[in-house]
């Protein structure tokens, strides 16, 4: 016959394989990936999210995790993880929350992704945009961003990421505090970690990557402990993981996205990646590793925290990021 397309089958089975795992040497059909995905993220949750065998609080009420959801495929994969490997505890309520950051033609259509998912798996969904949390729509932060900058020389070169970022996480903040969240779950992939080690070394800032999430040994006062299970898996796993299981997920990038400086740090970790399979693990494996010495140099991490004059949340300075930024809007037209 000739010109049969030949296909890589499965390291561990005969049916046709999805993945290549150059780091393991290992290909997996949609069957084998979803298994080993769903063993590495219940291996990792149970290590961040420790809970005694009735975590129900002291009133009564079950233990709330609340799953930070964005539409995309790691908080899809996320989610259907969290209520398969916990749902099914009493003691544990799973709430879906997704922030509405006001950015035309790319919100709306994720939240519903967001919101569909929650129903399939019949998990209660909430949602809070900017404007309630007296921020502006995030197109509108965009427009202002230049007047902002000539007016505030802190604000000047700013990138969109950077205020979304702050506002994101004042967002889940308040959301977590309307729901009684006891822990957040965030979306974080491999990839995701890796490149946010990447830029915080690159700008000497150890100190960030020590706070980066997971929280469980480490809690931040003020701040409810974030949780990231899916912190091994790299981004294409899960990417592949969402389309064999039919999760409604949206494809579309956020219009703000471009000139970020995640996306200089994506190229380079994925070269990194290619040149050498397993950086990504290895400077994972680093920052764990940081981490202990830097518990053992400083045993306090909320030494310099203090609370925001303005509205009262953690911040290591006199007014909090947030409150700075939500100043700097107003001073716009
Ligand atoms: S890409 Fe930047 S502006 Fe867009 S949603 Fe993400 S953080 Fe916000
Ligand atoms: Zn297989
Ligand atoms: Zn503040």
């Amino acid at each position: 016959m000739g010109g049969a397309i030949s296909v890589t089958t499965c390291s561990r089975c005969k049916l046709p394989a999805v993945v290549h795992q150059p780091y393991s040497g290992q290909h997996l059909c949609g069957k084998h990936l979803s298994d080993s995905i769903r063993r590495r993220t219940s291996k990792e949750l149970r290590r961040q999210l420790v809970l005694p065998k009735d975590a129900r609080k002291s009133d009564g009420s079950p233990y709330v995790v609340l799953v930070a959801v964005s539409g995309g495929k790691d908080s899809a994969v996320l989610l259907t993880m969290v209520k398969d490997i916990i749902g099914g505890r009493r003691d544990v309520r799973i709430v879906a929350g997704c922030v509405d950051e006001g950015i035309d033609g790319y919100r709306s259509p994720s939240l519903e992704c967001a919101r569909s998912l929650s129903e399939e798996l019949d998990i209660e969904f909430v949602t809070l945009s900017y404007e309630e949390m007296g921020y502006d729509r995030m197109d509108k932060v965009v427009s202002k961003i230049p007047a902002m900058g000539k007016l505030n020389d802190e604000a000047d070169g700013m990138m969109p990421c950077s205020f979304c970022g702050v506002f994101r996480r004042q967002s889940l903040n308040a959301l977590a505090d309307k729901v009684g969240a006891d822990v957040m779950a965030l979306g974080h992939n491999l990839d995701d970690m890796a490149q946010s080690i990447l830029m915080n070394l690159q700008k000497g800032e150890i100190e960030r990557s020590v706070r980066l999430a997971p929280h469980t040994s480490s809690p931040i006062e003020g701040m409810v402990p974030r949780i990231v299970p899916l912190r091994w898996i790299p981004e294409q796993e899960i990417h592949a993981f969402a389309i064999v299981n039919s999760l409604p997920i949206h494809h579309g990038d956020c219009p703000h996205a471009p000139g970020a400086q995640r996306q200089q740090s994506r190229a380079i970790v994925a070269q990194l990646e290619s040149l050498t399979p397993g950086a990504r693990h290895g400077l994972l494996h680093s920052l764990d590793q940081i981490r202990e010495i830097h518990r053992v140099v400083h045993p306090d991490p909320n030494s310099n925290i203090s609370s925001c004059t303005l509205c009262g949340e953690a911040t290591s300075r006199p007014v909090c990021q947030s409150c700075t930024m939500k100043k700097w809007l107003s001073e716009v037209p």
